[in-house]
């Protein structure tokens, strides 16, 4: 971290992370919570032998329903030194020979994995793909141009309101879509290779919630005004799973979303032109999460 007061991403709580934590619940060492070949995420991303994924703990967003709580919230992980997450990374892709390195929820480490992936992208050609929430600010992403390959940022909101009331974050609308048309004019249109697996570009990913249908239509507006749709694609996910909200005020997220709610986004994003990956609701289950 260049500063001593973390402005990393659009809290700018201004945290001294040399000493304590910012909003993210985390200093300054890396935390880790697993580093390991996965399987679950959209398929040119896993393809068959897996996405060489890092998830770091601590969150930037905290949302409430999220469903890696335990680090996310938590914090849950294992201390790394840069030295230390570049060799583990080097493992994994010499003993899995892994697809590409995922990097999921990195946002609040931005400033020091930059120098961590010159290093790495001097020693391999995989595709580094930031795994984000989308909460995150231009200026943090500028320094990611040329060693970030594939953008798979979350699109979450539309509503200033909900935003506010499920991630504290009632900014989100405008700092997403500023995040993710740099995301664009860094990685340009969607690529991939003769196996079908992404090389470059940008998936977004949107979240049905229950009871958020409305919201979820405006975002696939949202993101086709923003973006020329042909050139990303859209992962739709219906994988809400209530359990890890369970002890929330709001008491639509203590179900699962109804297929009525996942068809008709599904049938917007497909009127509106949207290529992509859509999901079936055997997704939306407690297994599908991975175990940390
Ligand atoms: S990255 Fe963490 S400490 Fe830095 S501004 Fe964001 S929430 Fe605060």
């Amino acid at each position: 971290m260049d500063k001593k007061y973390c402005d990393i991403c659009p809290r700018h709580c201004r945290a001294d992370r040399e000493s304590g934590v910012g909003f993210c619940g985390v200093g300054r060492e890396f935390y880790v919570s697993r580093i390991a070949p996965h399987l679950w995420e959209e398929p040119p991303v896993s393809g068959k032998r897996g996405s060489g994924t890092v998830f770091f703990s601590g969150c930037n967003l905290r949302c409430v329903f999220c469903q890696n709580r335990d680090i996310s919230h938590g914090g849950k992980g294992q201390a790394y030194s840069r030295e230390r997450l570049l060799e583990k990374i080097l493992l994994l892709i010499e003993n899995h020979n892994v697809h590409n390195i995922n990097l999921v929820t990195p946002t609040h480490y931005t400033d020091a994995l930059v120098p961590l992936l010159s290093d790495l992208k001097s020693r391999c050609s995989l595709p580094v793909v930031w795994n984000s929430s989308g909460y995150e600010s231009v200026e943090s992403l500028r320094r990611l141009d040329g060693l970030v390959d594939v953008y798979l940022p979350d699109f979450k909101y539309a509503s200033g309101e909900l935003a506010g009331r499920y991630s504290g974050a009632a900014d989100y609308l405008s700092v997403a879509c500023d995040a993710i048309k740099e995301m664009y004019r860094q990685v340009g249109g969607v690529r991939f290779d003769s196996d079908g697996l992404i090389t470059r570009g940008m998936i977004v990913r949107h979240l049905v919630l229950p009871g958020e249908r409305q919201d979820s239509l405006k975002v696939l507006e949202i993101i086709k005004d923003l973006l020329p749709i042909k050139d990303i694609r859209l992962s739709l996910m219906s994988q809400y799973t209530p359990d890890f909200a369970l002890d929330c005020q709001y008491k639509n997220l203590h179900r699962r979303v109804t297929s009525f709610e996942y068809d008709s986004a599904l049938k917007a994003a497909i009127d509106m032109g949207f290529d992509g990956y859509f999901q079936g609701k055997s997704s939306a289950d407690k297994s599908y999460t991975p175990e940390f």
